[in-house]
């Protein structure tokens, strides 16, 4: 299958922002736009809940949303089904003392979906090191309404754990620059300048030094007991191989990190990691994968570093 057929497959995907409006409200608007709950591929006014993310809901292929008030006033945010998945698997917490970290948030999908899952309430750190991609961001978070996060244009990897601000960081996402072979349906928003598609394996060696160093870096904050990695890649080099070398790590083992257990990562979800790609090939099955073509999603990854006795983070 081409880029292009395998991308017809695919859903048009709109997530309720929640920190607007709810998804109740939002699916009596589309109702009474003349849509009908029926299934994104039964007609042309079709559209559905979808069954892993109550907020997401999916519609025809064909469907354009760009220039819907809904999506210009941040009521809805395009955002793939897998994109979707790190942050409600993280499971931050709902509440005033809740202190998060997007350490690679730009243009800001997931950061306003983490501020969505979190009602808006607590602390969220936001990272982006690109200038250009970092005002992007904060556009985006000001249209979605996220008054809960503050966006910070630096490194991930120049802040110091220990520092009184972030001491209290609880959860992490990292959703770090990577190949983007799992992108099919032209999500370029998703692709920063320079990212490739390319099996390079110079290239994607590269990359996976770049995102261990990332997940690392972040089991280094005292207080975290979660942490999301994901990519939108399918190569095993940045996603089994990157978790299997994280997993012996210096910093996991001091800091007694695992992967959580399969049933506290969307258990319903069949597609897991490729056993013959992890050290470890029983851990597989704690992890994500999404298939283009096959998932009605673009390629995706994601993992669920849990520290010591938090096993149960708050995950389904
Ligand atoms: N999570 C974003 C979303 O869903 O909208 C997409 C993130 S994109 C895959 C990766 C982003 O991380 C890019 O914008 C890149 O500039 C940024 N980035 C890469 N390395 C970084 C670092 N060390 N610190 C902060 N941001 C970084």
């Amino acid at each position: 299958q081409t880029d292009d057929s395998r991308a017809l497959l695919i859903p048009r995907y709109v997530r309720v922002n929640t920190a607007r409006w709810t998804t109740k409200e939002a699916i009596k608007t589309f109702i009474s736009r003349g849509f009908v709950l029926s299934g994104p591929f039964d007609s042309d006014k079709g559209f559905s809940q979808d069954e892993h993310i109550p907020d997401l809901l999916a519609f025809p292929a064909q469907m354009q949303f760009v220039n819907d008030p809904l999506y210009r006033e941040g009521k809805i945010i395009l955002q793939d089904k897998a994109s979707c998945f790190p942050a409600y698997v993280l499971a931050p917490p709902i509440s005033d003392d809740s202190v998060v970290i997007d350490a690679t948030a730009a243009p800001g999908n997931k950061t306003s979906h983490l501020c969505a899952l979190m009602g808006n309430r607590g602390k969220l750190f936001a990272f982006e090191r690109d200038r250009k991609r970092f005002s992007t961001l904060t556009a985006m978070l000001s249209k979605a309404h996220c008054t809960n996060v503050e966006a910070i244009n630096a490194d991930f990897l120049s802040i110091t754990p220990e520092d009184r601000k972030f001491d209290t960081v609880t959860h992490i996402l990292l959703d770090p620059s990577c190949s983007g072979s799992g992108i099919v349906n032209r999500l370029d928003h998703l692709l920063e300048a320079g990212s490739e598609r390319s099996g390079d394996i110079e290239r994607l060696n590269k990359l996976a030094a770049f995102q261990l160093s990332m997940i690392k870096h972040a089991m280094k904050f005292p207080s975290v007991t979660r942490i999301v990695y994901s990519t939108c890649s399918v190569h095993a080099v940045e996603n089994e191989h990157v978790v299997s070398r994280a997993l012996t790590s210096e910093e996991a083992v001091k800091g007694q990190f695992q992967l959580a257990s399969p049933g506290a990562v969307l258990p319903l979800w069949k597609r897991r990691g490729l056993p013959e790609e992890m050290d470890h090939p029983a851990l597989a099955s704690s992890l994500i994968r999404c298939s283009p073509g096959e998932d009605a999603t673009n390629g995706f990854f994601v993992s669920v570093f849990v520290r010591g006795s938090h096993e149960h983070g708050g995950q389904l």
